[in-house]
């Protein structure tokens, strides 16, 4: 691997401040999703690591908690200077293990790095109350500590970005981390270790375990007593099982889970604008995004020449190796392609017609076909489920309600887009959706400063904004009397 700074690139798991193996020795291979090259190895750790990791957690808290804020904040802000300062290397590792072009990879490392900012000056400001008393003799308050040991389950889709926007709010309100990154995606997440041993994170504090088997380790979160928060960023079937387990031990959690985002074009729409969003939100990191746009809902009267448009402007997307830095990279691995291709098949079979794409690139391997369907309508298991990959559903719809109805229509609520000018449309339609996250002509929604999440099967919780820090602090309430 071409690094300037080669010491980023680990083979190692961080706990206690160390670079340590598996205790068993165990290690598995990391690939590039481009052409399935070894990169490297990594420890495959089991409960009794994670466990390990906890304990490293659970004894660097005190003091963690105990600094001020301000202290943590300074530790942050060297952390988040230091990845900007090694954004061309971090940008490499997550092209090569996750399959990004080389350009979003660097917009990624900006973006991720912007969460420690964020929470850095965040963590300054988190106030508690002083309530006027019913009693005379009485005040009262309250005030908001770090609820303890948090454990962090991020997806490969964001290597950086998802663990940035959880440990940055934890790490200020004053938990110390154990962090388990998806098994395809270890390396970016060990280099920001690294870094963040480099600028002196104090041993304990942040500790990254690494597995390919991720149930036992999950399983050793959920049912540690140490463990008072866990949040994740997954699959809804893997968040709902975390959830009941997290029951044995009543921890907090927050879950960022599937989606299933409407894209609704009115009418009267700004046709371009609206193409140009789609293609952002649809095909961005090859369609592999919680908040891509999933189904496309466009009315009547501008039904086929937003097809023409956003079919022409597809066909222009240039497909190839993220380090090429092409517009389109690999999907991640050959579980993700083989779903892409059985959802395009089933909705073909009954009946949609691709007006571009639709079959697995010439490229071979992971690589598929930046794909527009028409003709699809609600039977088809392409806009009952996730698509996650470069595929763009058109369904037609006559009127207003029409439109929500089959948007809301849908166990998941995470994000929704439309497109429209007319003012009470607007407000109506961004009132009706059941969504955590609505995109008024806007497809790229994503910046620490807002308030990320799902309603219904999406999740719970918010990451980033003002509200994101609140999921690692406990209010705790203080009655002074005998004044
Ligand atoms: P995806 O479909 O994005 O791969 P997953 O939910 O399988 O979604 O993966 C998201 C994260 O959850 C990854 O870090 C993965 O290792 C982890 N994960 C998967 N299964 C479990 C489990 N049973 N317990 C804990 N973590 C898990």
């Amino acid at each position: 691997m071409v690094l300037t700074d080669e010491k980023l690139f680990k083979s190692q798991a961080h706990i206690a401040g160390k670079w340590v193996d598996a205790a068993s020795g165990a290690v598995y291979p990391v690939t590039n999703p481009a052409d399935g090259g070894l990169l490297g190895h990594v420890p495959d750790m089991d409960g009794e690591d994670a466990q390990r990791a906890v304990a490293a957690a659970e004894s660097a808290l005190p003091r963690w908690r105990s600094m001020t804020a301000a202290e943590r904040a300074g530790l942050l802000m060297l952390w988040y200077q230091s990845i900007l300062d090694h954004t061309e290397d971090l940008a490499r590792i997550m092209t090569l293990e996750q399959g990004k072009p080389l350009s979003e990879a660097r917009g990624e490392v900006k973006y991720g790095a912007a969460f420690l900012q964020w929470f850095a000056e965040e963590g300054k400001r988190v106030y508690g109350d002083i309530i006027p008393s019913p009693a005379n003799d009485r005040r009262i308050l309250a005030i908001k500590q770090p609820i303890g040991v948090a454990a962090l389950i991020t997806p490969w889709n964001f290597p950086l970005a998802m663990l940035t926007r959880k440990a940055g709010a934890a790490l200020a309100a004053g938990c110390t981390v154990v962090a388990k990154p998806a098994e395809d995606t270890p390396l970016t997440a060990l280099a920001f270790a690294e870094l963040g041993q480099r600028v002196g994170i104090p041993a304990g504090v942040f500790n990254i375990i690494t597995t390919r088997n991720p149930a036992p380790v999950g399983y050793a979160f959920t049912q540690s007593s140490a463990v008072r928060k866990l949040s994740f960023t997954g699959s809804t079937e893997v968040g709902k099982r975390l959830m009941a387990d997290c029951a044995a031990t009543v921890k907090r959690i927050s879950l960022e889970l599937g989606g299933n985002a409407p894209f609704i074009v009115f009418d009267d729409a700004d046709l371009d604008e609206a193409v140009a969003g789609a293609l952002a939100s649809k095909y961005r990191n090859s369609g592999q995004t919680c908040i891509c746009a999933n189904r496309f809902l466009i009315q009547d009267g501008v039904y086929d020449a937003f097809a023409e448009r956003l079919t022409a402007a597809v066909k222009r997307l240039r497909v190839g190796p993220g380090m090429e830095d092409s517009g389109q990279g690999p999907l991640i691995n050959q579980a993700a392609i083989d779903k892409v291709d059985s959802l395009v098949a089933d909705a073909i079979a009954k009946g949609a017609r691709a007006l571009c794409g639709g079959n697995r690139h010439a490229l071979g391997g992971t690589f598929y076909e930046p794909t527009v369907l028409t003709d699809v309508n609600e039977g088809m298991a392409c806009v009952q489920q996730e698509i996650f990959g470069p595929v763009a559903p058109l369904m037609r719809f006559h009127e207003e309600a029409e439109a929500v109805q089959l948007a809301n229509d849908t166990a998941f609520g995470l994000a929704a887009y439309f497109y429209a000018r007319d003012i009470g449309r607007i407000w109506r339609v961004s009132e009706a959706l059941e969504y955590g996250m609505v995109g008024v002509n806007q497809g790229v929604i994503s910046t620490e400063v807002a308030p990320f999440g799902g309603i219904k099967e999406s999740g719970l919780g918010r990451e980033g904004s003002k509200y994101g820090i609140d999921e690692y602090l406990e209010i705790k309430y203080l009655c002074m009397g005998g004044l």
